[in-house]
């Protein structure tokens, strides 16, 4: 399709389906390729752009450059001492699991899709189920390759070039373009987790039980049922795990799972489809489908990405698309939490899926999301009343000390973002001197004035 230098005009969106946005789109073979398409500066600006599993505009660039990396996925080297696996920033965390859990190698820190590249994992510098034990992904690589806007190539690690190292993870694409990476894998003894199931009657309760236990495992996340109100607000699944070991698993190979059936939502589903009543329905049926038991032993793509055996999922809420609502709330601000459930769930927008998740401390990415407290998260139909609500809770949020994730954002305000992010200034003062005429700007730059003076072209 694309050369050097030509492109292909699409509409490009993020995972929730809104804003949809023109852009020119390149599609690098090799990475050598990438330094003359930035030198020809063709387009005003450019941004990378890995799966588009982020929700809002992360990755999209309305009316300029995208350098899509899905050609860029090769392997490099893996040294089975160390566990150290060097990949280009294309390669999925799919691509790595299929090729290293049969050899006993698993990845440090796994989000809720493995459909995600390694440049968008150090990117949104993304957590796990684990991050209260482990932290986030970039606290697991050696070091990144970093293609500048002035084609100099950094090697960027915690000890070479650290404060270029710390604004990449977390910095969405407005350092440089990641071209490789080496990430730390671990090892495990099998495919397989042993989970404990925990049927919590409300979100006191579901905190409680995390609070006490939670260091027992290395895996932990929460089901929220965010219909349910009164005595029984936040009602939920905790699900707990650690990985299987060897003996726990029945059969020959213990790193074999049994290939999935794939489901598909082959088309948009009317808007109407998930409404109070189905969600309703779907919450009891799930609820009543986990009750509390110990040591499960489930393979881990059902444990960590259940909803990677449907393609194009996205559809279920119709062709306006859906919001992912996530934010953090100190330890000290449960109440926060519990305020923001309250409000979910009763107003009109009812949330499909909501996942709650204990976060440990804050590491040194500038612009990471993580802080030590609770995340919570919430999938919600678009609707012209739903930007309005988002605002609001952004406020209520802001109020108690927490924040939203930019991997899900598509609707904040710059001065919500700013007060959210006390390390923005610091953060302005590395993009400006590796990047003074913003080669790299995007939607959500723009949108958020994450740069100052940035506004040029909006989607
Ligand atoms: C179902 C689902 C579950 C999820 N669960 C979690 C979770 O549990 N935890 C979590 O942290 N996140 C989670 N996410 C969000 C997801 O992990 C992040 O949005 C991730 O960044 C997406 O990676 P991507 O490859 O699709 O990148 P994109 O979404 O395409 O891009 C994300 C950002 O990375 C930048 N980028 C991409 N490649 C490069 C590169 N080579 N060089 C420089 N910058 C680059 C882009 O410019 C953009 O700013 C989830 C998403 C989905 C859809």
């Amino acid at each position: 399709m694309v050369g050097l230098g030509s492109y292909a005009v699409q509409q490009l969106s993020g995972w929730g389906r809104f804003p949809v946005e023109e852009c020119h789109v390149f599609r690098p073979e090799k990475r050598r390729l990438i330094a003359p398409l930035l030198a020809a500066r063709q387009e005003q600006n450019y941004i990378a752009r890995g799966l588009g599993r982020s929700y809002g505009d992360a990755s999209v660039n309305g009316g300029n450059g995208v350098i899509d990396y899905s050609r860029l996925n090769r392997m490099i080297s893996f040294d089975a001492a160390t566990g150290v696996l060097e990949c280009e920033a294309g390669v999925s965390l799919a691509e790595i699991l299929e090729a290293f859990v049969p050899r006993g190698f698993f990845l440090p820190v796994l989000p809720g899709t493995k459909f995600v590249t390694v440049g968008g994992a150090i990117a949104n510098d993304i957590h796990g189920k684990n991050h209260h034990r482990d932290g986030t992904f970039s606290q697991f690589l050696d070091s990144f390759e970093l293609l500048t806007a002035a084609g100099d190539v950094l090697t960027c690690s915690p000890e070479s070039n650290p404060d270029v190292f710390w604004a990449t993870a977390g910095g969405i694409g407005l350092t440089g373009l990641i071209l490789t990476a080496r990430i730390r894998l671990q090892r495990v003894e099998s495919a397989y987790m042993a989970v404990d199931y925990f049927r919590a009657h409300n979100i006191d309760e579901a905190l409680a039980a995390m609070v006490e236990s939670d260091e027992r495992y290395q895996y932990s996340v929460a089901w929220v049922d965010c219909l349910a109100r009164g005595a029984s607000l936040g009602r939920s699944v905790l699900m707990r795990g650690n990985h299987a070991v060897r003996s726990a698993v029945r059969g020959n190979d213990p790193y074999r799972v049994k290939p999935k059936f794939r489901k598909t939502v082959p088309f948009d589903l009317p808007g109407i489809a998930l409404n109070p009543l189905t969600i309703r329905a779907f919450n009891e049926f799930y609820y009543r489908m986990h009750p509390t038991a110990h040591g499960k032993v489930v393979d881990y793509d059902s444990y960590f990405c259940p909803l990677d055996s449907i393609d194009h999922w996205n559809r279920m809420y119709g062709k306006r698309g859906f919001g992912q609502y996530q934010v953090t709330f100190p330890v000290s601000a449960t109440s926060g939490l519990t305020q923001l459930l309250e409000r979910i769930s009763g107003s009109s927008c009812a949330s499909f899926l909501a996942v709650l998740k204990r976060l440990g401390p804050a590491g040194p990415g500038l612009l990471s999301y993580p802080t030590d407290g609770y995340t919570i998260t919430f999938d919600i139909p678009m609707r012209r009343d739903l930007v309005p609500l988002l605002r609001e809770l952004d406020k209520r949020v802001l109020e108690q000390g927490g924040r939203l994730y930019c991997a899900k954002d598509a609707t904040a305000l710059p001065e919500t973002f700013a007060e959210m992010y006390p390390r923005l200034d610091e953060f302005r003062a590395i993009k400006a001197r590796l990047d003074p005429d913003n080669v790299f700007s995007s939607s959500m730059t723009r949108r958020l004035g994450i740069v100052n003076g940035d506004t040029r072209k909006r989607g």
